[in-house]
């Protein structure tokens, strides 16, 4: 099958083959974490998960993957509009790709940041249950550390 390309979002991830397998599609939004961007990334971060992040793991060796990671971050920060307008269209993109080669989409916002995409997960979901209402959406309890009232929201 042709693969998918995103402006923010990736399919070629470690999860890919293993999520094919299952018919699922895995979306991740990988971003450059703690302060690697200029921003910080990862406020709630501690000194062993920084040391342990995989954002130097798989891909994330190679120098040109770490800049557009990085890229995406700076973007997150400093151009929110322009970045959230195109994440959306690549969910929407992933979608359809998804429906055309069978398999249920999956999106991962915070790969390899903590930048909180937790905070528009609301109006994620909502959009993304209208437009696929088959979709798995993956919320991970740290998404909520630090992030008052994220559970009540959800
Ligand atoms: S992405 Fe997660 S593991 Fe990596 S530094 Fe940020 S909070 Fe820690």
């Amino acid at each position: 099958m042709s693969k998918w390309r995103g402006k923010i979002l990736t399919y070629n991830n470690a999860k890919t083959p293993k999520g094919e397998k299952y018919g699922y599609g895995s979306f991740v939004m990988f971003g450059a974490p703690h302060k690697l961007s200029g921003h910080n990334a990862c406020a709630g971060s501690s000194a062993g998960c920084r040391e342990l992040c995989i954002f130097y793991a798989g891909m994330g060796i190679f120098p040109n993957v770490q800049q557009a990671r990085i890229n995406r971050t700076v973007m997150y920060f400093e151009e929110r509009e322009k970045f959230l307008q195109l994440v959306n269209r690549d969910i929407k993109s992933a979608i359809k790709w998804s429906k055309k080669n069978d398999l249920i989409p999956c999106f991962r916002l915070d790969g390899t940041t903590d930048i909180g995409i937790a905070k528009h997960f609301v109006k994620v979901i909502t959009s993304l249950r209208n437009l696929c209402p088959q979709t798995t959406i993956e919320v991970l309890t740290p998404d909520f550390y630090k992030k008052k009232n994220a559970k009540k929201i959800m």
